[in-house]
């Protein structure tokens, strides 16, 4: 068990010009300015910028495309016919296989596979996702023969159900619903109970024997109709459901609470008055012909793929606009219908800690939607699971069996077939399913089956679980952890021994800690996160509008819903804390603030969520690092088997390559040498060193600088004991070590001794109009070859002391920024004469390399040039992207996001490599470098090198390793894995 200390790695790839400079980047987190390579608050830098850290498009994509399971080895057919529009299932057989997501889209396919295995599927048909795509090409028109084509598709369902839809004896109701590729749970549109009007209730009341049942599913159908086909929504964030407001009033005239209070007749009431405020609100009247219903769901199905928060989504998770939706047309089966009928979900195992326990929440005399939406309380499936919320509410055993007694108890034989149907479907699967049932009259019938979305933590215990248990191999176990999903085990977690005053406790349904002001809508955390300040969003169920300030927050806390509900989905898929359910919170959106018992809690008040026990304290409650289990180091360890490319880190330190050791790294890629010179009192010698008038001067400052670098370089040297550590010669123009203002300048030459005017006069004269591509890198080594003679030596003279010692060094010296070939010829030959002199000097052996980065584009394209200097090539990919774009990686922050936004740019260039332009250049310098020098070792040393997609681009392009900050070390080492494996 390690104890790995949380801090996520920077990938701002912007550098430090001043101290002050630093500072200021480590104060803001969305400052684009903020400076990579800060030399001083060395550590507060890259952790005040973790956010920054997660690249959500490049890393979703892959979650996305390993969300599809081939559930068998046969070789298919996915594509489908050519002109078939529907896909029908049910009555023991299927048109569609699992298989055929991109079709079928992920609940169409299932659907057809559990059909095909013989389990309880109403019957029904897909329409695919073609006729999405041509809808969106054809100025939202369907195929010719689709209407044609549907038709057949109804009457296949309306022969196996012996039920017709519009029928007003015994009517067929369908529920509509979204299904793409990627499942993107809430976003996109479903509709229930649909073929109700005034004349069909009459018969499924009749056919049903209950009234009741037959108004409550019609008022829900108008309601549900009128909120996503017909557009009637709350205008504001501060507007309750319009719906809602008249269902809340008619329950209040009758003085009631539940919905299942409310009589026949108050449901009749409530659909005349549903239809009435959508005539009064959208200016269109209710449809009462079943046929113009379902053309209306089908097309707002089609529609919400275009919808903000779908759109939001796609985004967030790199899904393509163009797989479309498919929509599934389904015959309903009621869990409304009475006391002998439920509906729920259920995970295989648990999806918060991936504990193999079977894990659902039901409703009894609900619909599905009720399950989700979090507005009932549900209750546990089973009895374990339903007496433990009984003891920690302090409810008594009898006081249990009586109010939320499990469907362990209440259906003992519905019960037992779901757990023998999940059984069924976690083997044909091999991965957890998070499956929706509906009982009816104590039948079970199956609505849906997926790859349920778990927390890093389950996904992980889950996939060397189900090793363990021989479902998968270790291949495939590696393949189910999402590399950047590492990021969230290195959460920081709640101090147990701090100090803290809990206000209330909800259910725990994502992990991790997370502190902030309180916001009441999901705008309010957007602007907040722009701002660079940190809240919790707080709402009394979340909905997929809040999607955007759920992404904001830094956790979610509802007072409804449960582990299933919305918020504790999404917060689960999203990495964040998030605690749901609290029910003891009364939110007040219209006052901006919130009770608890008598304590009142204001929007801007500061919160801590506990997402692993569900506790919500007051204030900003101190966190502690994360304890990793034995399932990440076995996980690791098959990692580390698969994969090619070696993984290294970047750190200027002993004590960041120590960490950086612990993590994995097998070497260091780029030490930033000018990081030290920022240590201490070594500012003062490197601001005489630039002062100096002549080259004599300069050696007496350097002097003073090279027993202190010689120290650091030591301690970096022993914590990498035998393996290599890459130090890259000095970088920065040099007037990023001089104070910038008159005030500083003041400052300095009182401390210094030196008159203020010779400083400023000196500041000006390094003043560049252009820094990035003025005096740095290599061009400093040329002008003042003084300044590398001086870092080469304090290299070689650690290396020799500390062979000296026996302690395995394996020094690489790495000239920056070369362009032109005779900059490397001149700076390896300065670097080769004074190594061996020092090696002379200790009379020991120290085997060395030189090198050289790879960052303007000419080197990239001249590389077999370059290489015949060059042992190695590390890829500087931060500024080789920002002179192959022609970035600037200071100001682009201006108007990058807008090019991402509007996929001028596919993704920051910046955080995940351009693979065409950058990536190009790459493979052009891995391939000439090569011929220049066979076997020639080429590495990343650029941001991106703990960018998952980037590393597997870089393992692609034939890299030797990779490297990156410590903490993403595990990243890369498992997206090196995936890599290895075609992921
Ligand atoms: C780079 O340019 O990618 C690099 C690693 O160097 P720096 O960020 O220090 O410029
Ligand atoms: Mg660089």
């Amino acid at each position: 068990m390690a104890r790995l200390k949380q801090r996520k790695a920077t990938t701002s790839t912007s550098r430090a010009r001043t101290p002050k400079a630093a500072k200021k980047a480590a104060r803001s987190t969305t400052s684009k300015s903020a400076k990579g390579r800060a030399g001083v608050a060395k550590s507060a830098v890259p952790s005040k910028r973790a956010r920054a850290a997660v690249a959500p498009q490049a890393a979703a994509k892959k979650l996305v495309k390993k969300a599809t399971v081939a559930a068998k080895a046969k070789p298919v057919s996915v594509a489908g016919k050519a002109g078939k529009y529907t896909y029908s299932f049910g009555g023991g057989r299927a048109d569609g296989r699992s298989e055929m997501k991109n079709l079928l889209g992920g609940k169409g396919a299932n659907l057809a596979e559990m059909a095909q295995i013989g389990l309880p599927v109403p019957p029904g048909f897909t329409i695919t996702t073609e006729v999405c795509t041509h809808y969106y090409a054809n100025g939202h028109k369907y195929p010719a023969t689709l209407a044609d084509d549907v038709k057949k598709a109804m009457a296949k369902v309306e022969q196996i159900v012996g039920k017709k839809f519009g029928d007003r004896a015994n009517p067929l109701l369908v529920s509509v619903r979204s299904g793409a590729r990627a499942s993107m749970p809430g976003m996109m549109d479903t509709i229930l109970n649909l073929g109700l009007n005034d004349q069909t209730v009459a018969g499924l009341a009749h056919a049903s024997s209950n009234e009741r049942f037959a108004y409550d599913s019609y008022r829900r159908f108008v309601q549900m109709y009128g909120d996503v086909v017909l557009g009637l929504k709350p205008e504001s964030d501060k507007e309750h459901d319009p719906f809602e407001v008249v269902l809340d009033a008619k329950k209040h005239a009758r003085g009631v609470t539940g919905d299942l209070d409310l009589t026949t007749q108050d449901l009749k009431e409530l659909v005349v008055e549903f239809k009435d405020l959508i005539l009064r609100r959208t200016g269109k009247p209710f449809p009462e012909n079943p046929w113009d219903q379902l053309w209306g769901a089908i097309g707002a199905v089609f529609g919400s793929w275009m919808n903000q928060r779908a759109i939001t989504y796609r985004k967030l998770y790199g899904i393509p606009a163009e797989w479309g939706t498919a929509v599934n047309v389904q015959a309903m089966v009621f869990g409304n219908l009475g006391e002998d009928c439920a509906t729920g979900v259920a995970f295989t195992r648990d999806p918060a800690n991936g504990n193999k326990k079977f894990y659902g929440e039901f409703l009894v005399n609900a619909q599905g939607e009720d399950v989700v939406a979090g507005t009932r309380d549900p209750q546990k499936v089973t009895i374990e699971a339903s007496r433990e919320v009984a003891v920690s509410k302090g409810m008594d055993e009898a006081e249990r069996v009586r109010t939320v007694p499990s469907l362990e108890e209440v259906m003992p034989q519905a019960y037992k077939q779901l757990r023998g149907v999940a059984d069924k479907l976690e083997r044909h699967y091999k991965d957890m399913q998070d499956i929706e049932f509906t009982i009816e009259r104590r039948t079970l019938y199956m609505l849906q089956t997926r790859n349920g979305k778990r927390t890093a933590h389950a996904a992980l215990k889950i996939a060397v679980d189900m090793v363990n248990e021989r479902l998968i191999d270790r291949e495939t176990a590696v393949k189910r952890v999402e590399p950047s999903s590492l990021d969230t085990l290195l959460h920081r977690q709640v101090d147990a021994k701090a100090q803290k005053t809990m206000v209330a406790k909800g259910l725990p349904a994502s992990p991790g800690a997370a502190a902030g002001a309180v916001v009441f809508s999901a705008d309010d955390a957007a602007t907040a996160a722009a701002e660079g300040r940190k809240t919790i969003l707080v709402r009394v169920e979340t909905s997929p509008e809040d999607i955007h300030g759920m992404h904001a927050a830094e956790g979610i806390l509802t007072a409804r819903g449960g582990a299933t509900s919305h918020a504790a989905v999404v917060g689960r898929g999203m990495g964040k804390p998030c605690v749901v359910g609290c029910n003891a919170l009364q939110i007040d959106y219209v006052k901006g603030e919130m009770t608890v018992r008598d304590q009142i809690i204001r929007a801007g008040d500061p919160i801590t969520l506990d997402g692993a026990t569900g506790a919500v304290y007051l204030g900003i409650v101190p966190t502690v690092e994360p304890t990793m289990s034995g399932d990440f180091e076995k996980l690791m360890g098959w990692a580390d088997k698969i994969r090619k490319l070696k993984v290294r880190a970047n750190a200027d330190t002993p004590h960041d390559a120590t960490v950086a050791r612990q993590f994995g790294a097998e070497g260091i890629g780029l030490c930033r040498t000018e990081h030290m010179f920022f240590e201490g009192e070594r500012i003062d010698a490197v601001r005489e060193m630039i002062l100096a008038d002549n080259t004599e001067g300069r050696r007496r400052a350097l002097a003073k600088i090279l027993p202190m670098q010689k120290e650091d370089f030591k301690g970096i040297f022993r914590a990498m004991s035998g393996l290599p550590v890459t130090i890259r010669l000095l970088d920065p123009p040099l007037h990023e070590f001089l104070p910038h203002t008159d005030e500083e300048i003041a400052e300095l030459a009182v401390k210094i001794g030196v008159p203020a005017e010779k400083l400023k006069h000196k500041r000006d004269s390094l003043h560049e109009l252009n820094p990035m591509l003025g005096h740095r890198g290599c061009r400093l080594g040329v002008t003042f070859p003084e300044i590398y003679e001086i870092q080469v030596r304090a290299i070689m003279e650690a290396a020799c002391e500390l062979a000296r010692e026996k302690v395995k060094v394996i020094p690489e010296i790495m000239i920056p920024l070369v362009g032109v070939l005779p900059e490397l010829t001149i700076l390896r030959e300065l670097t080769d004469s004074v190594a061996k002199a020092v090696i002379n000097e200790y009379r020991t052996k120290v085997a060395y390399t030189v090198g050289t980065m790879i960052e303007v584009p000419r080197a990239a394209i001249v590389a077999r040039d370059i290489a015949s200097q060059a042992e190695f090539f590390s890829f500087g990919t931060n500024d080789l992207t920002q002179m192959t774009l022609g970035l600037s990686r200071d100001d682009s922050g201006k108007f990058l996001p807008e090019y991402v936004d509007r996929n001028i740019l596919a993704a920051d260039p910046f955080v995940s490599i351009d693979q065409t332009g950058v990536g190009f250049l790459m493979e052009r310098a891995v391939k000439e470098g090569r011929t220049g020098r066979p076997g020639l070792k080429c590495g990343i040393c650029g941001e991106h090198g703990g960018d998952p997609a980037s590393v597997i681009f870089c393992h692609k392009l034939g890299l030797d390793y990779v490297s990156c900050s410590p903490f993403r070390v595990p990243v890369a080492r498992l997206a090196a894995a995936h890599a290895a494996l075609g992921v």
